[in-house]
């Protein structure tokens, strides 16, 4: 079990990166946030004024970057070469952003690699849009996590309030939809379950419900076969 990899796609809000991280957690493994990476590019890419359509120079940006992650007891600190960009990379002007930049074929081929490099010795739960079908097609275990796009965006303003950050809730709703419909249409990598891909629609349930289920598939696939 030591060397699997667990992939875990969804679209916005689905609960992939909480259960991705919980799940980690439990099994003692490495989390890694895929979104979180184009996230920072996003940020960086802002900061220094590239433009989303600047191919060669975003490339660049990917490698020169230090993404780096670390996991303090209720969530996972991103940084950016040293920066912490936790909560700037939050924001929803860099989640739309993020999806944006994530269609440049330079900056998927730059994150895909060092995403394989993370987990190239497994013990990973990997959360995406296509971890289980681009990154890590491999994956002992593959999980699509989704839910009502009413339920996804009221569990993000949710999240947003409960941050004390003011959001205009008809806005997010609209930017959620936007944001799916992007990530499932772009050419490179769209975001669909990958094939043998365990789906859960996650709309009634509660986090435990869903890392019940999830732990209930692994602990079954790891019992000896029946004779
Ligand atoms: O998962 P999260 O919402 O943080 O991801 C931000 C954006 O990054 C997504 O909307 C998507 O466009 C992009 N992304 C991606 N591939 C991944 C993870 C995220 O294209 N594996």
């Amino acid at each position: 079990m030591s060397n699997t990899i667990i992939t875990i796609d969804g679209p916005v809000g689905s609960g992939k990166s909480t259960i991705g991280r919980l799940l980690a957690k439990r099994l003692g493994f490495v989390y890694l946030d895929t979104g979180a990476m184009y996230r920072v590019i996003a940020l960086e890419a802002r900061e220094s004024g590239i433009d989303a359509a600047d191919e060669a120079a975003l490339a660049a940006l990917c490698h020169e970057i230090k993404i780096s992650f670390k996991q303090s007891e209720d969530q996972q600190l991103v940084f950016s070469s040293g920066r912490d960009v936790t909560g700037a990379i939050r924001t929803p002007e860099i989640s739309m952003l993020a999806s944006s930049i994530s269609a440049v074929k330079s900056v998927r081929n730059a994150l895909v690699a060092l995403q394989r490099e993370i987990g190239a010795h497994g013990g990973v739960v990997v959360d995406g849009r296509d971890a289980g079908t681009v990154i890590f097609p491999q994956a002992r275990f593959k999980f699509y996590l989704d839910a009502s796009v009413e339920i996804r965006a009221q569990r993000r303003y949710k999240e947003f309030i409960e941050k004390k950050i003011n959001i205009d809730y008809n806005n997010l709703f609209l930017d959620i939809q936007k944001r799916d419909y992007d990530d499932s249409n772009r050419t490179i990598a769209p975001l669909k379950p990958a094939p043998g891909a365990v789906i859960i629609d996650t709309s009634s349930m509660t986090r435990e419900d869903v890392l019940k289920a999830i732990s209930l598939h692994i602990d079954l696939a790891k019992q000896p076969s029946l004779p």
